[in-house]
């Protein structure tokens, strides 16, 4: 039975600034999704990933107000690895559990705003990849890379930020370097949120650490015991790259090199 408030909303947004025709997230407006019924190549040639976002628009959530998760996204922001593509496409996103499997998001098409309030995150209330559908509350809708957030936290109780920032010199430099997701599972889909699982379940021992999702050019996801050591280890691996990289912000675009897969999108 749907909330009074519920809706399913019909939103285009993409997250990724992947060579310009990548893919977008539809919230369809039926509840029903067929992503899990198509095949990689099919989203790929198709260009979009399609998924149910059911969402109940209320208020920014009383009594909370994630001062932490706020600060690191505001902070991510200035160094471009959260932001805005000059065609008006958001990237990046900040969450935080909340109470067992619920957590706090920015929302989606919140990257262009140098300074998010409350009034940008929604509350996630599940997300199954394997039927594609985010259930959500706020005044926003969550972030399309909702199911990659709670993969990471189903790795283990003790992580509670996640961070998901683009930047392809870190991507590339570190892709291989860190746990690294396979290029075939792409972006949003189940195989990417199964492999997200299997690079944190190890790295879920210090409860902290960074991924480089392979089949998501310019994606990474550092999470942690809190936003400070989550930002911090991101932080640290920012800083480390060589400086041949450090100008390759997101959205940067080149020709292929130094192995880099030419079709991860
Ligand atoms: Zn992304």
């Amino acid at each position: 039975m749907k909330h009074p408030n519920e809706k399913s909303r019909s939103v285009h947004s993409r997250c990724t600034p992947d060579q310009g025709h990548c893919k977008r997230i539809f919230f369809k407006s039926e509840r029903y999704c067929k992503l899990g019924q198509l095949t990689q190549s099919a989203v790929h040639e198709e260009g979009y990933i399609k998924f149910d976002a059911r969402w109940e628009q209320t208020p920014p959530l009383v009594g909370v107000y994630p001062k932490e998760l706020l600060d690191w996204r505001n902070r991510l922001f200035v160094h471009g690895l959260i932001g805005m593509l000059p065609d008006g496409i958001g990237y990046g996103n900040v969450s935080e559990r909340l109470r067992g499997d619920t957590f706090l998001i920015t929302g989606s098409a919140t990257g262009g705003v140098s300074e998010l309030t409350t009034e940008h995150l929604a509350m996630v209330e599940d997300a199954d990849a394997s039927a594609n559908t985010v259930i959500c509350k706020g005044p926003v809708v969550a972030s399309s890379e909702s199911m990659s957030h709670d993969a990471i936290y189903r790795a283990t109780p003790a992580i509670r930020a996640v961070m998901h920032i683009h930047h392809l010199g870190m991507w590339r430099y570190w892709k291989g370097r860190l746990p690294t997701t396979p290029d075939e599972a792409r972006y949003g889909t189940p195989q990417m949120a199964t492999a997200l699982l299997e690079c944190a379940r190890p790295l879920a021992v210090q409860s902290y650490g960074l991924i480089v999702m392979g089949g998501h050019r310019e994606g990474l996801i550092a999470f942690g015991p809190s936003h400070e050591i989550a930002g911090r280890c991101l932080m640290a691996h920012y800083d480390a790259i060589p400086e041949k990289f450090t100008v390759q912000g997101a959205g940067y675009v080149e020709g292929p090199s130094d192995g880099e897969n030419p079709d991860a999108c």
